[in-house]
């Protein structure tokens, strides 16, 4: 037999390929690349704090989830060695298998009492929850009322289990209303506590009164609001009372916490069938050690020292009134996320480039993550950032929107 020739230069790749390489997201990244502009993959060279070292310098970082500052806390960081030393790199295999240490079944436990609920569920990221989620609870004939600022992992869950989807306006819970009184399906409505990308929250107290009214299950994700909303840093579903009231809680351990993980919150037996039915738990591989034990040092901090989210809190105020003194008009909110829109795309990534020149990080939205012509430029509010540092990047985003002839209320260009 002659081995296959692996070396035919000529060979025109298998059309899915070709497809592959000539979409137009992958030519524009490519194009992005070289002429420098692009503001993905920014390579980071130091542990992510208010100050961090990405492509060579020092950068002003407001681009990050790391809320509380425990993603580089002494404390979580050891917690992260010990459990390497004690329980090894990895643990080779799925939590329904081999994988199941003492340390996933504590962490369940820590975050199911935080919560004040029954039962929780480790996953090895947040998307993970979400996706094993939504694709466990739905089948073919089911609905799946979605916001229509939904995060990816949601909408892929609700891909995965074939059901059919329906948005409603963002935050608006008379739209889910209307919508769904004519609906017969039984379904599902998944809300944020905190929106990633405008950084508003929703107003879970109606939205939990609209799902019992049309009969829907109420899963609340609070991959932003773990940490930075409530008194407690529980979440919008903590200011809003609804903690007990929601099916579930989704949340991540790689955003407040500072690791990486994910879990679902809710009542002990749902969670019990969730463990045997979620394949996107079952057929992976568990947390890793470090993972696991990194965010539940967090978690404890979290909860021995509630001042956390105060202090956090008063940075986010800052930046706030730092930007409405300077005349911006960011999306009102008290989480750690302060978005303010800039308008056309192409508006958004020159502001996020000027920002960028001027050695500050921050993230853009453009489409499909925002409307097109509502790109915003997210903020990140750290508790480690300093006054000095909120009054540098609030400075600065009123200098890049004057430069660039922008409104500052967010209406997009001025015209000239
Ligand atoms: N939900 C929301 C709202 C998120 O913003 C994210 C992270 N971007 C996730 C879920 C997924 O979390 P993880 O990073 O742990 O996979």
């Amino acid at each position: 037999m002659t081995p296959p020739d692996q070396d035919t230069p000529d060979r025109p790749p298998a059309p899915i390929i070709s497809r592959l390489l000539g979409d137009p997201r992958v030519a524009q990244a490519r194009l992005g690349r070289r002429i420098g502009r692009l503001p993905y993959f920014t390579k980071v060279e130091s542990a992510t704090g208010p100050i961090t070292r990405m492509e060579g310098r020092e950068i002003l970082n407001f681009g990050s989830n790391n809320y509380l500052g425990l993603a580089n806390d002494a404390r979580v960081i050891s917690a992260a060695q010990e459990a390497a030393a004690r329980w090894g790199a990895g643990v080779t295999g799925s939590r329904l298998l081999n994988g199941n240490l003492a340390l996933h079944e504590e962490l369940e436990e820590a975050l199911r009492r935080f919560y004040g609920r029954t039962g929780a569920l480790v996953f090895s990221t947040g998307y993970g929850a979400n996706l094993g989620l939504m694709s466990v609870l739905l089948g073919r004939h089911d609905r799946a009322w979605v916001d229509e600022e939904m995060h990816a992992s949601v909408l892929d869950g609700v891909a995965l289990a074939r059901a059919n989807m329906k948005r409603f306006g963002h935050n608006d819970p008379e739209d889910l209303l209307a919508q769904a009184a004519e609906d017969t399906h039984p379904g599902i409505c998944v809300v944020e506590g905190v929106y990633s990308m405008r950084g508003d929250r929703a107003p879970l107290r109606r939205f939990l009164e609209v799902c019992r009214a049309s009969r829907l299950a109420l899963i609340v994700d609070e991959a932003h609001g773990l940490g930075t909303v409530g008194t407690r840093g529980l979440g919008t579903v903590e200011d809003e009372g609804v903690v007990q009231d929601a099916d579930f809680i989704t949340i991540t351990f790689s955003k407040s916490l500072g690791s990486c993980g994910g879990a679902i919150i809710g009542d002990a037996e749902q969670i019990e069938a969730l463990r045997f039915l979620t394949r996107p738990f079952l057929f992976t591989a568990a947390n890793t050690p470090a993972s696991v034990a990194a965010a539940l040092a967090a978690l404890r901090i979290l909860q021995a020292e509630p001042g956390l989210v105060r202090e956090l809190k008063e940075r986010v105020r800052s930046l706030r009134e730092a930007l409405h003194a300077r005349g911006l008009r960011p999306i009102p909110s008290d989480g750690p996320i302060v978005s303010v829109e800039v308008g056309a795309d192409f508006d958004t990534l020159q502001a996020w480039r000027l920002l960028w020149n001027r050695g500050i990080y921050a993230n853009p939205v453009v489409s499909p993550a925002a409307p097109a012509g509502k790109g915003l430029l997210r903020l990140s509010v750290m508790r480690t950032h300093e006054e000095q540092m909120v009054r540098t990047v609030a400075d600065a985003c009123a200098d890049v929107f004057s430069d660039l002839q922008l409104s500052h209320e967010g209406r997009g260009k001025v015209a000239s």
